[in-house]
């Protein structure tokens, strides 16, 4: 299973001088690649090496760091043609451009890691550079110890020197689970579990609401200071939600291994449903949100070998998690769920959470009778 980890870099004074100078040098050289592959109409990694490699060369470019700018060029003209579908297709009307700080991939030669030590030895167009620091949490740590594979992407962004760096992680061998720890996801509450555990995402909608307020007074002025705070606002709300996704999948996960349970999510589409019952501003949003809580929890079960299998959310809030009995007005308000024929009562949320767990027992056992017949 593939992830990124994004750390962030703490440059001395000249260190972030000869990586501001470095990574200018390599979009401008980009920028050069992408007029050449534009006129002569060579879009191939290998045909546009044979026409650029030599002026890269002539620009203080060392051989990786010029393979690498003409890889990027391609690969965005690549990217470029997918997006567009055929019938649309027409010669570019530009060479695709790259702006003075756009992310450059290094290779294991241009940078090499030193986690322990957090530091970074990386190329740079004033010569090696060593012993840039960097930060990062004990979890990022053993990651990049253990699995970073391939390029890291260097970035400049909001002030701020970051290295994007993709991580490998084997699947531990799954453990046969004894039962499933279900989990509904929600706004009022991002994460509730089948054994009770509300994890409220009162916070976080505060922050959201807040900054929706502010956007919405900033989007009328719109001057380059306004558009930069507001920038600010949601990175800063995107990483408070990326912190909060990685507690609660945290939780869950260490939960369901100490249990030896697997874990049984709803499909994302029965959310977006949901959801799109309310608020459909809100959708992308918190989507986004729950795709990345997902991904949190796949990715951290499949290191400890907990199961994890995801079901159809259909009416798991109307149906009642005692007997089975489905019914609108077994939900008489959003917090209550409290069964109109066996008069079983529970939070609203768990009773959803109880269902999605019995919807896991049953996918697990259908997806391993298919298992067993292959
Ligand atoms: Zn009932």
């Amino acid at each position: 299973m593939k992830f990124v980890v994004q750390v962030r870099l703490f440059p001395t004074p000249a260190q972030e001088a000869a990586l501001a100078d470095t990574l200018r040098l390599c979009n401008e050289a980009a920028n050069l690649v992408s007029r050449v592959a534009w006129e002569t109409k060579t879009f191939r990694n290998y045909d546009l090496r044979v026409h650029s490699y030599g002026d890269l060369k002539a620009m203080g470019l060392s051989a990786q760091p010029a393979q690498h700018v003409i890889k990027k060029v391609s690969d965005a003209y690549t990217t470029v043609k997918a997006q567009v579908s055929a019938e649309l297709r027409k010669p570019l009307a530009k060479p695709i451009g790259f702006r003075p700080d756009a992310a450059q991939p290094f290779d294991d030669r241009c940078l090499s890691w030193q986690v322990e030590a957090r530091t970074v030895s990386i190329w740079t167009t004033g010569g090696r550079m060593k012993g840039v620091r960097f930060a990062c949490s004990d979890e990022q740590a053993r990651a990049l110890a253990a699995y970073r594979k391939g390029e890291s992407d260097l970035i400049h962004r909001d002030g701020m020197w970051l290295l994007i760096a993709t991580c490998d992680v084997p699947d531990a061998d799954v453990t046969e689970p004894d039962a499933f720890l279900g989990v509904d996801l929600g706004i009022a509450n991002i994460a509730t579990t089948s054994d009770g555990e509300r994890h409220s995402g009162k916070h976080l909608n505060a922050v959201r609401h807040r900054n929706r307020e502010l956007r919405r007074r900033l989007q009328a002025k719109q001057t380059k200071s306004a558009k930069r705070l507001l920038k600010a606002r949601r990175r800063k709300e995107s990483r408070f939600a990326r912190n909060v996704n990685h507690r609660i999948s945290k939780s869950i996960v260490t939960e369901a291994a100490r249990t030896g349970r697997g874990i049984a999510l709803e499909d994302l589409q029965g959310i977006r449903d949901r959801v799109r019952l309310r608020k459909p501003q809100r959708v992308t949003l918190h989507s986004w949100s729950f795709h990345q809580l997902g991904q949190f929890i796949a990715y951290k079960a499949a290191r400890q070998g907990v199961a994890v299998v995801h079901v159809d959310p259909a009416y798991t809030s109307q149906a009642c998690s005692s007997c089975g009995h489905v019914d609108k007005k077994n939900r008489p308000d959003q917090a209550t769920f409290s069964c109109t024929s066996c008069g079983f009562a529970e939070h609203a949320d768990v009773n959803a959470a109880r269902n999605i767990a019995s919807r896991g027992v049953a996918g697990w056992a259908v997806s391993h009778a298919a298992d067993d017949a292959a």
